[in-house]
C-alpha cells in the first residue's frame, strides 16, 4: 500500500495516487491470473474498452483492457482504469451490445470511484483486506492462489447493491454515448437468470459478486425507456468485428483447468 502511505484519516486519495495503485495491483493481477496474451483478441478488447471510457468524466484515465482465461461469467476493476473481463463473458455474449454491457458496468465502477470510496473509508492503516475472490475456480487453482491475498491487499472491492445499480445506469448511458445499444445489458441479465436456472455451479462467482434480481434488469430497462426511441434505433447492436472476435476466443485453447 505504498500508493496511499502516509495518507491521514479523512484525507481523499487523488487521482495519482489511485493510479498508482490500481498500476500495482494490475502487475500483480497479471502475474497471478491466466490473462490471454493473443494480440488481435486484446487489440479489439482494448478499441472497445477504450471507446467506452473515452465518453466517460474519466477520459483522462490510461484504461487497460485485460482478458482472463477462465470460462466463468465474470469481470472485476481495479482503480485507475484497469478492466478484467473473462474469457466466459466472450463466449456467452450473443453480440456487441451484450459484451459491451459487463464493460461498461465495470467502467462505471471505476468512473464513480467505488473502490477508491471504500479505501477512503476505510481510513489509514487499516486499509485493504476487504478481499473477495471473484474469480473462485483461478483463485483456488494454485496457479493463482496467490492473486486471492496479492501481499495482503485489497486487490478485489466488495461493491453494495447501490454501488451495483449506480455502475448498472453508468454502464447503460455511456454504451449510448458510444453508440452500443443499451438493451444489450438486461439481454445480458436475463441470459444469466436462464444460465443460473440450468448450470448454477457455471456463474456461482457472478452471483456472489453480483447479486442479479429482476430488479436489475427493471432498472436499466427503466432508464433505457426514457432513451428517445429514434436514438435507440441508431445504435449499434452488433458487427462483424465482434464476430471475429468472438470466434478467435472461442478458437483459443481451452483455460488452464481450475481444481476446486
Ligand atoms: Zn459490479
Amino acid at each position: 500500500m505504498l500508493a496511499i502511505a502516509g495518507m491521514t484519516a479523512g484525507c481523499g486519495i487523488s487521482q495519482q495516487q489511485e493510479v498508482q495503485l490500481g498500476a500495482e495491483q494490475a502487475q500483480q493481477v497479471n502475474a497471478q491470473l491466466p490473462i490471454v496474451q493473443d494480440v488481435a483478441i486484446n487489440r479489439y478488447l482494448n478499441i472497445l474498452g477504450d471507446s467506452l471510457a473515452h465518453v466517460t468524466s474519466r477520459a483522462d484515465l490510461d484504461w487497460h483492457f485485460y482478458m482472463v482465461n477462465t470460462n466463468d461469467f465474470n469481470a472485476f476493476a481495479l482503480p485507475g482504469g484497469y478492466i478484467y473481463i473473462n474469457r466466459g463473458v466472450a463466449e456467452r455474449s450473443e453480440t456487441l451490445d451484450q459484451f459491451a454491457s459487463v464493460l461498461a458496468h465495470e467502467i462505471g465502477h471505476v468512473v464513480l470511484r467505488h473502490s477508491v470510496k471504500q479505501m477512503e473509508q476505510m481510513q489509514g492503516a487499516n486499509i485493504g483486506v476487504t478481499v473477495a475472490c471473484v474469480l473462485t475456480s483461478v483463485c483456488n487453482s494454485g496457479l493463482a492462489q496467490a492473486g486471492i491475498n496479492v501481499a495482503g491487499q485489497a486487490v478485489f472491492a466488495k461493491f453494495s447493491r447501490d454501488d451495483e445499480a449506480e455502475a448498472d445506469a453508468a454502464g447503460v448511458d455511456e454504451m449510448v454515448r458510444a453508440g452500443i445499444n443499451p438493451n444489450g445489458m438486461p439481454a445480458m441479465f436475463e441470459k444469466l437468470l436462464a444460465e443460473r436456472q440450468s448450470r448454477p455451479s457455471s456463474l456461482e462467482t457472478w452471483f456472489t459478486d453480483h447479486p442479479l434480481e429482476e430488479q436489475r434488469i427493471q432498472n436499466t430497462r427503466g432508464r433505457i425507456s426514457s432513451i428517445n426511441p429514434a436514438i435507440l434505433r441508431s445504435l449499434t447492436t452488433n458487427t462483424q468485428a465482434f464476430n471475429d472476435f468472438r470466434a478467435r476466443v472461442r478458437s483459443l485453447p481451452p483455460p488452464p483447468v481450475a481444481t476446486r
